[in-house]
């Protein structure tokens, strides 16, 4: 048996396996866990079979032409090294948030100033908002928390929390769970009030809280909800703000981290703000090494032909980000060495493809939610030649000089213009927004491999209200093709009762789906900006007739 994290998302449940000493077998639920207190969801149960699947890497490939040609891995490494030679000064690193922070720290030393965090836009985001002064509190705590707010689904995307949060909820008839949410998602089905705003709105919400004088006329009919919920918040004992982003998830994750903190220190009694992110690590990599560029930054850097070389490991760039100025900007590259477990969308345009273990197969250290650090120990060794980001990037290394690099504090954000600028951009007759199923993790690029998931993932489509449904004559499964900003995309529609009228959504691990989005680059974070995008619907006429 060996004592593990999962890092499908920043909760880090934890858990045991045990094994063979060859293959997963078993997964043990540890009701002791202060984090999950043994529960795990679908993507936490589904961590056998990303030790065991029979498509992860065993072996370096190299590209040739139009196809990949296995090499040994030493020679992979040899020629990578080589051709590095002639861009030795224009190249860039960037590293999935689930590595451990003793990976993160060396990629960050490899990469030097062209360095970024590979992780979703809003994760970050969340980060550059948060205050030190307002704490994350303590799982306990959370358990006896007498007024919580959720900002976003947390229950979807981060399941095993909801037994801390429903605990709270049932210990006191006095005790609240609020929501503040574009859609009645799970975490609203539980909750006490659920604040229904218009999609981008999280943070105008937060602070009409804080002051109830500020866009009550943009919240319209959420206004007088959200005052009783703030005036709960504050006369609670114990209170969380929890939040939760994603990819375009909610409007502006810099603004409602600061604006939630300022709530919260505003409040008597004991007030925290938790905030969850997708990747794993995510805290853990901020906190090794504060990162200089932004994923954004480097792909714009590779597209004006400013770096020449990219080392990816661990993250794939084009499901991440499927926009074709990504797919462009990797084209142009001289060189690109991918690190993957399995094969994915931005490893076929890789010169280099190297195999890597997942992180059940590493030694280090993470950091996961309420700020709690898990010891990583291997579970199993990883297969073939997969070998850790940590080992692949000290031999990548060999003969790189890394100019030392400073780590810097993050500037702060301008918060007064951040949230005048977001009540300027709402609006919109039909608005889309991005929605996490609890099956995928982040772009799906690893999960849509595991078997379960996959076969439980509905094909897309694209979810509507009833009443929008009504007012265009659609039933469930007619086609339509979804136009916003010069893009379309034609696929069927699902009706939801989740939804209100003028909101329609998509799954956020959906490839074309998050090409989407208009590609904007956010001047003050360089991150990118996945906001709700103004979309219109014209049917095809496949689907129902009528
Ligand atoms: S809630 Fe998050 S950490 Fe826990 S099992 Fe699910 S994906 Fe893993």
């Amino acid at each position: 048996m060996a004592n593990t994290v999962c890092l499908f998302c920043s909760l880090g449940c934890e858990l045991e396996i045990e094994t063979d000493g060859k293959e997963a077998k078993r997964i043990k639920y540890l009701p002791e866990s202060r984090l999950n207190q043994g529960s795990l969801c679908p993507r936490g149960n589904s961590l056998l079979e990303l030790l065991n699947h029979p498509a992860r890497l065993i072996a370096a490939s190299e590209r040739m032409e139009d196809r990949f040609v296995q090499i040994r891995l030493d020679e992979a490494i040899a020629k990578i090294s080589d051709r590095l030679k002639g861009v030795a000064d224009s190249f860039a690193v960037i590293i999935g948030a689930n590595a451990t922070n003793e990976e993160i720290s060396l990629a960050r030393s490899l990469g030097g100033e062209n360095f970024a965090l590979g992780t979703e836009p809003q994760d970050l985001d969340i980060l550059l908002g948060l205050s030190k002064e307002v704490s994350y509190g303590t799982p306990e705590e959370l358990s006896q928390s007498n007024c919580t707010i959720a900002v976003g689904d947390v229950f979807t995307k981060h399941p095993a929390l909801a037994k801390r949060v429903l605990e709270a909820r049932y210990k006191s008839r006095d005790n609240l769970l609020i929501t503040l949410d574009t859609k009645n998602g799970r975490t609203s089905w539980f909750a006490d009030y659920h604040v229904q705003i218009s999609p981008g709105a999280e943070a105008l919400a937060l602070a009409h809280m804080l002051d109830p004088s500020s866009f009550s006329e943009a919240l319209g009919e959420a206004s007088s909800a959200l005052q009783d919920a703030a005036k709960r918040f504050r006369e609670a004992e114990v209170g969380f703000i929890l939040i939760s982003g994603g990819f375009g998830q909610i409007g502006d994750g810099a603004a409602c981290a600061a604006l939630a903190c300022r709530l919260a220190k505003s409040c008597p009694g004991r007030k925290y703000v938790l905030p969850l992110f997708t990747y794993g690590n995510v805290e853990g990599a901020f906190k090794s090494v504060l990162p200089h560029k932004t994923v954004a930054q480097i792909i714009e850097e590779i597209y004006q032909g400013r770096i020449k070389a990219l080392f990816s490991f661990g993250y794939d760039l084009l499901s991440a980000y499927p926009h074709e100025r990504v797919r462009e900007a990797l084209e142009k590259l001289e060189l690109l060495v991918v690190s993957s477990p399995f094969e994915n969308e931005s490893a076929k345009l890789a010169h280099f493809l190297l195999p890597e273990s997942v992180w059940l197969e590493r030694e280090g250290t993470v950091l996961t939610a309420f700020g709690i650090e898990h010891k990583l120990e291997p579970v199993l060794p990883p297969p073939g030649d997969a070998k850790s980001d940590g080992e692949l990037i000290k031999a990548l290394s060999q003969g790189i000089e890394s100019a030392p690099v400073e780590l810097k504090e993050p500037k702060s954000i301008d918060l007064n213009e951040r949230v005048s600028n977001l009540a300027a951009s709402l609006g919109g007759e039909r608005l889309l927004v991005f929605q996490s199923d609890t099956m995928n993790f982040a772009d799906g690029s690893i999960t849509g491999k595991l078997s379960w998931i996959s076969r439980n993932s509905a094909p897309p489509a694209l979810n509507i209200s009833k009443d929008d449904a009504a007012e265009l004559g659609l039933e469930d499964g007619d086609e339509v093709i979804l136009k916003g900003d010069g893009r379309e995309l034609r696929l069927p529609v699902k009706l939801s009762q989740l939804l209100p009228k003028g909101v329609l959504s998509l799954p956020s691990w959906h490839r074309e789906a998050r090409g989407f989005p208009i590609w904007k680059m956010d001047a003050e974070t360089g991150n990118f900006i996945v906001s709700p995008v103004s979309v219109s619907l014209e049917r095809t006429g496949i689907g129902h007739e009528g």
